[in-house]
């Protein structure tokens, strides 16, 4: 039988971009769907895999089960919604994990326990300082991603939030492997701690808007260049993978004619 926890899974929308079920709504629809486990403190993966992410895991197939076991997968960079529309399927829009972060600090009831992890030491705490000046109706904790593993204080702190910010795989593994014993919303969301930190900067609206971000930020962090190389041969992959599914379903159509 099915626990409530996989039948509501099974009810998220979501299309596969290569093996990976990227949630196909908007950013309020994830915010919406993630509520009630943050509020019941039930545990909740987001996992926020862009296309560097994503290209990698088609190479690596551990790395593309970890991903499938997020709750939500949200498609992280315009990449994502190239791959899709190669892919043969539509996302309407990116999401940023880090949007995705803000506007659940936005609408998490009164009191709600945000946990930061990740980073260099100082900088969880320094950004847990300024999200608390955005969000005074929050409590923020932190412990920064280099020290023993804070699992334990964390589990103490009664989290109904937990950003960890450990870069992609290890954010997820990490998630995957603590998910039971936290509860409530863990969200894989890499550098955006060291963005509410304040030691990078986040790319300017009309950026993120026209999909450039990534260019804002390979050009700020030039060691991020070599996670690109990947690209174009998973960009081909999705594209290979639209005319195998085009061809059986021509086959499966030719079959079904054959039958009748
Ligand atoms: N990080 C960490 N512990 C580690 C490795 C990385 O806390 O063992 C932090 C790192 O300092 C940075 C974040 O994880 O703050 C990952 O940032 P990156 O820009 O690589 O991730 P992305 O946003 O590209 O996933």
């Amino acid at each position: 039988m099915k626990t409530d926890h996989t039948a509501f899974k099974d009810n998220i929308p979501t299309q596969p971009v290569l093996d990976i079920p990227y949630f196909s709504g908007t950013l309020e629809g994830a915010v919406n769907l993630s509520l009630p486990f943050l509020e019941n403190r039930i545990p909740f993966a987001v996992f926020t895999p862009g296309a560097t992410v994503a290209a990698r895991a088609a190479r690596n197939t551990d790395l593309s089960k970890l991903l499938k076991h997020g709750d939500l997968v949200l498609p992280d960079g315009c990449g994502c919604v190239l791959a899709a529309r190669l892919s043969g399927v539509r996302l309407p829009a990116r999401i940023a994990g880090i949007d995705f972060a803000e506007a659940l600090f936005s609408e998490a009831p009164p009191f709600s326990r945000v946990f930061l992890y990740g980073a260099k030491p100082g900088v969880a705490e320094r950004a847990a300082a300024r999200l608390r000046e955005r969000h005074p109706d929050l409590i923020f904790a932190a412990a920064d991603g280099y020290g023993d593993d804070p699992a334990r204080r964390i589990s103490a702190f009664c989290p109904h939030i937990v950003c960890v910010c450990l870069g992609a795989e290890k954010q997820e593994r990490w998630i995957e492997q603590h998910k039971g014993e936290l509860g409530g919303v863990l969200i894989g969301l890499g550098g955006s701690i060291d963005v509410w930190a304040g030691s990078v900067k986040r790319a300017p609206r009309f950026l993120q808007r026209t999909g450039l971000e990534w260019a804002y930020r390979t050009l700020r962090q030039p060691r991020r260049l070599p996670r690109l190389a990947p690209l174009p041969a998973y960009f081909w992959k999705c594209l290979l993978s639209r005319r195998c599914s085009k061809r059986q379903k021509k086959e499966e159509k030719g079959k079904s004619s054959v039958k009748m």
